[in-house]
């Protein structure tokens, strides 16, 4: 029966771009890779390459409902979460004016730019160019704040969010203690071409904040106003775009995937003028800003724009201070270490685009300028979560071409890491640059494998047996056949009893409903229920399988109705929204009210989400 259905093991449905480079993951991967890492000596490069590789799928179980559908594990890790807020409750700061960010590392290893000013230019010779914030015209309001960035990264009492002064900093009309607002200098390809100068042209970054664990942060405020990286831009950013921002860089952290983090959201009474559709229909939104965090906010095009230029001995030194504070495991002293941050990067993003593919969600705007050195998801703009399964799932209206599809995303990973190591040809020796090369080779299969071990993950299986790879990627076709919700199909299959499934007792779970129609059903099911009955308890299964499938994404819909509320300030969904994807894994009563788990209403088929923000 199986051979039967081999078609359906096809690289189309690997989720991967239609080209060959990607070819279907098979377990047979494992062994290549095993055998790889026999042969090449261990050198550090190589052991970076296999910690990479091998790392836990994380994920992130705790239950805020209390309802019915919380089982003991969920509510027994809720409670470690409050007890951990409740503990640092005591501890946190509730005067702003003591809250201190620190410059001078920054400045001190890059001098800013000489010439002064806030005006557009070309800048050349640094990284940095001095630039104030321009407040929002009041008057503002605080429309959300995320309680796990305030108190778990920023030490602050959350009390201190709600005073004016809170509103004031995290508007860019006052000056936290130490801070010297930074606009970056980056360039970048944009949908594959080379766009020269970008930089911050709507960021400011505030300074670095080390917190009680010893991990800084760097902070910046988006929306803040006009620096010498502006262009013809108005140094703004609307509400819209600020929402989504915030929602989705929160949520992808519960997800568990590596991202900026967003502290608090403001918005103002400023007009602001966008064509939303770029169709000549210019209107009048409303200024918001962002105050974000990242351990560093460097991109691929911060390197580029350096080698672009020739300015050599500023890249080396970038590198050199990246390496230092975020790559611990790389020495300074070695010869290769260049290379080693290069393949770090390679294995990084391979894992992160895998783990943007497990949870369905589309960046929108791949540019190098918005992939980072640390290999975390940044610069939120027209994103999507895949709704129906559809490998050319595109989710920004301006991606005429489909160059950022959801399936093409790895090669597009691809693309920008070959820009990288472009980038990086001026510190690489000839010997080095050839190696280089047979890393980025090493890109495929790494992120066949990991997006291998999550989609494994994903359907519960241990161990490891011959089919898994077409277990999958038929899954994968069915659901394609029949339009199923990405989300949904994973997490009721983690729902979902083996019995149930024996006996095909599937009413009430509309997503395995409509896969459940496909001619083949019986064979996948026939087969999945064969390969779980080999390996331990079905409760056990559905456990590990609902702390990596969630039951709730941040569909455009759901922020569109947030959004829509936001814009007569009433923040109500919005916050309701990040109380729910805070614990997406866990079924919540608010959530399930809300429909969050339901069939996608019909007109959340006609929205569409645009670069203008
Ligand atoms: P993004 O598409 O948000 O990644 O932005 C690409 C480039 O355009 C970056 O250099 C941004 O700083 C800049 N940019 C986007 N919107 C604006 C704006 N409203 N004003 C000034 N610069 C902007
Ligand atoms: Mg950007």
């Amino acid at each position: 029966m199986q051979t039967a259905h081999r078609k359906y093991l096809d690289p189309h449905h690997w989720f991967s771009d239609h080209k060959p480079s990607l070819p279907p993951v098979a377990s047979k991967l494992i062994v290549k890779l095993l055998l790889l890492q026999c042969t090449i000596k261990m050198s550090t490069l190589h052991l970076v390459l296999a910690f990479a590789l091998f790392s836990p799928v994380y994920g992130l179980e705790f239950c805020q409902s209390g309802g019915s559908e919380c089982d003991t594990d969920e509510r027994g890790a809720l409670d470690s979460v409050q007890s951990r807020w409740n503990v640092r409750v005591t501890k946190l700061r509730q005067d702003l004016d003591q809250f201190v960010l620190s410059c001078k590392k920054l400045l001190e290893t890059f001098p800013p730019d000489e010439v002064d000013g806030n005006f557009v230019r070309t800048v050349n010779n640094c990284i940095f160019s001095k630039s104030m914030p321009t407040p929002l015209k009041g008057p503002l309001r605080l429309a959300a704040v995320s309680k796990d960035v305030i108190e778990g990264i920023l030490d602050i009492d959350m009390a201190a969010t709600q005073s004016d002064e809170f509103l004031r900093y995290a508007s860019g009309d006052r000056l936290l203690p130490g801070s010297v607002p930074l606009a970056h200098r980056y360039g970048g390809h944009q949908f594959g071409y080379w766009a020269g100068q970008l930089g911050d042209g709507r960021a400011h970054s505030l300074g670095q904040y080390k917190n009680r664990n010893g991990e800084v942060w760097e902070l910046q405020l988006k929306g803040s106003g006009k620096t010498p990286y502006s262009r013809s831009g108005d140094g703004r950013a609307v509400i819209r775009s600020s929402v989504r921002e915030f929602l989705c860089s929160e949520a992808m952290h519960f997800l568990g995937v590596p991202t900026s983090r967003a502290a608090s959201l403001i918005v103002s009474d400023e007009p602001v003028l966008r064509d939303r559709f770029y169709n000549g229909n210019v209107k009048t939104e409303r200024g918001a800003i962002v105050l974000r965090l990242a351990k560093s906010w460097f991109r691929i095009g911060s390197l580029e724009i350096l080698a672009q230029s020739g300015e050599v001995d500023l890249q080396r030194k970038m590198l050199n201070f990246v390496i230092d504070e975020h790559f611990s495991s790389i020495h300074s002293d070695d010869p290769d270490k260049y290379l080693v941050f290069y393949s770090t990067i390679v294995n990084e993003t391979a894992h992160l685009i895998a783990q943007w593919m497990s949870v369905g969600f589309a960046h929108g705007v791949c540019n190098t300028d918005n992939f980072s050195l640390l290999s975390i998801t940044i610069d939120y703009g027209p994103f999507g979560f895949m709704e129906s399964y559809n490998p050319n799932f595109v989710p920004n209206t301006s991606d005429d071409e489909g160059r950022y599809r959801i399936g093409a995303q790895a090669n597009v990973g691809l693309f920008n890491l070959e820009k990288l190591l472009m980038a990086l040809s001026p510190v690489f020796s000839e010997k080095q640059q050839k190696e280089a090369k047979v890393i980025l080779k090493g890109f495929v299969e790494i992120y066949q494998m990991r997006f291998y071990q999550l989609f494994k993950a994903k359907l519960g299986l241990l161990g490891e047996e011959e089919d898994d790879g077409y277990l999958i990627a038929f899954l994968l076709k069915m659901m394609e056949d029949t339009q199923s919700d990405f989300t949904m199909t994973f997490r009721q299959l983690s729902e979902v009893s083996l019995e149930q499934l024996q006996r095909k007792n599937i009413t009430q779970m509309w997503a395995l409903e409509d896969l459940s129609s496909h001619l083949l059903f019986a064979d996948w099911l026939n087969m999945y229920l064969l390969r779980l009955s080999r390996q331990q308890n079905d409760l056990d299964r559905r456990r590990r399988m609902k702390s990596v499938n969630p039951r709730y994404v941040l569909r455009n819909w759901m922020a569109e109705a947030a959004i829509g509320k936001a814009e007569v300030n009433d923040f109500s969904e919005v916050e309701l929204l990040y109380g729910i994807l805070s614990s997406p894994f866990v079924t919540q009563e608010t959530a399930e009210e809300a429909g969050y788990a339901a069939r996608p209403p019909p007109w959340a088929k006609r929205l569409k989400v645009s670069c203008s923000s």
